[in-house]
């Protein structure tokens, strides 16, 4: 089923996002995270698409396994680095022939070491360019990414809203947001893209922290900012593995329990390829 289509349907969805292990050894126990997922009844599971290439066709083996194997619906990431035009059209062959039908177009960061998007000679410089040419090909629903603090190389938060408006004009269905652990940094967002007249659903991304040194690295290379009193808690317990863990897990469920109360059209959970945290999250919510 088309992402859109469910918006028709239903008021709320879940989803949880997961990536292509880097070990070849690990995918087996990322099918069984999937499986596990899956029994929280999901609407889609969202699979990341790798910055460098070398998870690229990971990425698309496992996108068609949710699909056509686990029969859950897919989101497949894609992104604009290092393809051109005809490669893009080649990927989108690929989704179509393993039943796809739901894409997050995504410019996508700069593979390791460089620290600069080039566009690729015969490809795409922006999303809003991807999702233009991913709607003339029809057949999909197109999701993109929004950034409520604003994204880390944008001027300002107002001209990344522009932005995200120009990736909406182009014809996205609904917009899946970067993790944020400030609720009042989303809603700012979401009111202000109402305002300048985007009208897709928003549906906020949560990351739960499961350990100081990931959340730092995450938070600092998306830009989301970590509240001073989480900051403090999270260092209090670096060195408490478990108890980090149940703080982070706790930390989203008032998250999510106030984003649900507030109107939220979905929920999003970077899953970091482990269910037991989704898992109590989605207990707690229920
Ligand atoms: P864009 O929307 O193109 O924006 C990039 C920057 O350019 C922004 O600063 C924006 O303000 C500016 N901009 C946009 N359009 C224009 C324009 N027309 N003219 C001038 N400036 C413009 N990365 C991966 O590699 N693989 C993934 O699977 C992946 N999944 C993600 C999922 C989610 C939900 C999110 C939030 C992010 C994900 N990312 C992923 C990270 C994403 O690729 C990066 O954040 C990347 O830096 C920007 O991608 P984008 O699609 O938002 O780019």
């Amino acid at each position: 089923m088309k992402i859109r289509d469910m918006f028709f349907k239903k008021d709320f969805t879940l989803s949880f996002e997961v990536f292509p292990p880097t070990r070849e050894g690990d995918i087996k126990s990322l099918y069984s995270t999937i499986q596990e997922l899956r029994e929280l009844n999901p609407d889609f599971i969202s699979v990341t698409y790798g910055a460098g290439g070398s998870t690229r066709g990971k990425s698309i083996e496992i996108a068609s396994k949710v699909k056509n194997e686990f029969n859950m619906e897919v989101l497949a990431h894609l992104t604009c680095v290092q393809s051109s035009k005809d490669d893009i059209s080649r990927i989108l062959d690929e989704f179509k022939k393993g039943n796809m039908k739901n894409i997050l177009a995504l410019r996508g960061d700069p593979p390791n070491g460089e620290n600069k998007f080039i566009k690729t000679e015969g490809g795409f410089g922006y999303a809003n360019e991807l999702v233009e040419f991913i709607k003339s090909n029809g057949g999909f629903s197109i999701g993109v990414a929004g950034y409520p603090e604003g994204h880390i190389e944008a001027p300002n938060f107002e001209a990344d809203l522009a932005n995200l408006k120009r990736k909406v004009d182009a014809g996205t269905d609904f917009i899946i947001t970067q993790l944020f652990f400030n609720n009042e940094d989303f809603y700012r967002f979401r009111d202000r893209s109402v305002e300048i007249g985007i009208r897709v659903p928003i549906i906020p991304g949560i990351f739960p922290i499961l350990n100081y040194k990931q959340a730092c690295r995450i938070a600092s290379l998306c830009g989301a900012k970590i509240p001073s009193k989480l900051d403090r808690k999270i260092l209090k317990l670096k060195e408490k593995p478990e108890e980090i863990e149940k703080y982070g897990i706790e930390y989203a469920t008032i998250q999510a329990e106030d984003l649900t109360k507030n109107g939220a059209q979905g929920l999003h959970i970077y899953s970091m390829n482990r269910s037991y945290p989704a898992k109590r999250i989605v207990v707690e919510l229920s």
